[in-house]
């Protein structure tokens, strides 16, 4: 078995599961990549977390390799999403179907290393933090950063190569899968040093500014969100900062 080979799984999967599921969201093709847990860049990043956050072994002791993976929006989906101030209908059921497509996702690749007589463990998409504290206790878009999916953007999103419209699920294993190279140079313009700031722009809330990140007032924005599409499930999401940006469905 190979990194391809999930790789592969993973794109079939999703490409069949809104046929077999209620779900009015479409995804482009999924990026699937892999980090060793030996890596020392995962220490460093746990140097830069809450002491509450934890390393693969707390979930799979004897963890290997931590299997990281990108599931981009149709491009409709951030379109629908852009101005207001409240998420879009789309945007919210994206959130929801994804949150699910992702537990099944990673359901089903871990299902193909077991049969192969390999563990797993698996996490949920989402709540991997301190509701309190506002701290994360797993990175998702951390772990696929150490995977080579993508380097961080202004607006803490993941570009990948597929953009940063989308959402990340984690895995682990104890396979001896191949490790995939980490991107040789910054995605995000304004870390290449290109001018740009079209993230910054799209928060009118006061959450994403040049002087860094207010995740208090940021989780307000979710928080009024959740309220407000209850009916469709749990929805703290906004996702105005990823509308209409030069590295939304690609690397600009
Ligand atoms: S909109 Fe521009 S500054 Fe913001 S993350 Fe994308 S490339 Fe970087
Ligand atoms: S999610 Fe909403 S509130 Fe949070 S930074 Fe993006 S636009 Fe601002």
């Amino acid at each position: 078995m190979t990194t391809a080979d999930l790789g592969n799984r993973l794109t079939d999967f999703t490409r069949e599961w809104p046929g077999k599921n209620e779900a009015s969201t479409r995804w482009r093709t999924p990026l699937l990549g892999v980090a060793d847990t030996e890596d020392p860049l995962l220490e460093t990043i746990r140097g830069m977390m809450d002491p509450s956050y934890h390393t693969p072994g707390d979930f799979l002791p004897g963890a290997r390799r931590i299997i990281a993976f990108f599931i981009p929006f149709d491009e409709g989906i951030p379109a629908s999403n852009r101005g207001g101030e409240i998420a879009s209908p789309e945007w919210a059921a994206a959130y929801i179907d994804t949150n699910r497509l992702i537990g099944e996702a990673a359901a089903h690749l871990a299902g193909f290393l077991e049969s192969s007589g390999y563990r797993t463990a698996l996490l949920p998409a989402t709540g991997l933090f301190d509701p309190v504290r506002l701290v994360s206790t797993w990175s998702h878009r951390h772990a696929a950063y150490a995977a080579g999916l993508g380097t961080f953007g202004r607006n803490n999103m993941l570009i990948t190569e597929a953009g940063c419209a989308g959402r990340l699920g984690t895995l682990f294993t104890d396979a001896p899968l191949g490790v995939t190279p980490r991107p040789a140079i910054e995605y995000c313009l304004h870390k290449r040093g290109i001018p740009c700031r079209v993230c910054l722009d799209r928060c009118t809330f006061g959450a994403l500014a040049d002087t860094g990140f207010d995740r208090d007032r940021c989780y307000e924005r979710c928080k009024a969100n959740a309220a407000r599409y209850e009916h469709l499930g749990k929805a703290d999401v906004c996702g105005k900062c990823v509308t209409a940006l030069p590295c939304l469905c690609r690397i600009p």
